[in-house]
């Protein structure tokens, strides 16, 4: 169990599943730096947060920029939208609406509907945040995709919620060890908005040219020693 003063932001275990480094650079290091992908997303997340707060559609509920926390895994954030769908069986109370609800989170992303594992563990850490707050069990949510303007559900099954238990143990492993990993560029790199920052490709240029020189420099001390 956390304390109050020990949590994370959920969105870490989304950098973290993304890059190491990324969650090290923003967490560890505050570097923070909008490409396109981050401006559009941050449009996408204000035009979620400027709606109004909630509203009731049918037998759904919505609520707008809902404050989330877990003590057992340590995390703080907000969930940009959680539905609460009514049932006649299994759900929670709700204060001012009669009758048993599910909650169902849903989370803002720019780009084209595809499946990200880094996504997916963010959804599944909200979803988990509400359960500890709100009690019950929940077993879908859903991640909305701005390009394409449709939702992918997400099943909170058990191997993502162990993933999601996993990342949030290694958040708080990482930030504690104030250790940034060297940075490895990959094809992932290209879509980072950190890339200008974490120059991925110079720092292997530099590890490259300093091995070669540490290479060089014990070869010159072998020949010298069998001179
Ligand atoms: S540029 Fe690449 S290595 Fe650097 S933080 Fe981003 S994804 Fe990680």
């Amino acid at each position: 169990m956390y304390n109050e003063d020990d949590l994370v932001p959920i969105s870490a275990l989304a950098d973290f599943t993304f890059c190491e480094r990324r969650a090290a650079l923003h967490f560890i290091e505050c570097v923070w730096e909008d490409n396109v992908c981050t401006a559009e997303g941050t449009i996408l997340h204000e035009r979620v947060d400027d709606a109004s707060f909630s509203e009731t559609r049918g037998s759904v509920r919505i609520v707008r920029s809902v404050w989330l926390r877990s003590l057992v895994l340590g995390l703080v954030g907000k969930a940009d939208m959680v539905e609460f769908h009514k049932t006649a069986t299994v759900g929670v109370k709700l204060e001012g609406a009669s009758g048993l609800w599910v909650p169902f989170p849903v989370e803002y992303k720019r780009g084209y509907l595809r499946h990200e594992l880094s996504f997916a563990i963010q959804l599944c850490a909200q979803a988990i945040c509400l359960e500890e707050m709100l009690g019950g069990n929940i077993s879908t949510g859903a991640i909305f995709y701005g390009k394409t303007m449709r939702r992918m559900d997400v099943a909170f099954d058990d191997a993502l919620r162990q993933r999601t238990e996993d990342a949030a143990r290694k958040v708080h492993e990482l930030i504690d060890s104030g250790i940034t990993p060297k940075a490895e560029y990959s094809k992932k790199c290209k879509q980072c908005s950190l890339l200008n920052l974490c120059m991925p490709k110079v720092s292997k240029k530099a590890s490259n040219y300093l091995m070669n020189v540490v290479d060089s420099a014990s070869e010159a001390k072998e020949e010298a020693k069998n001179d």
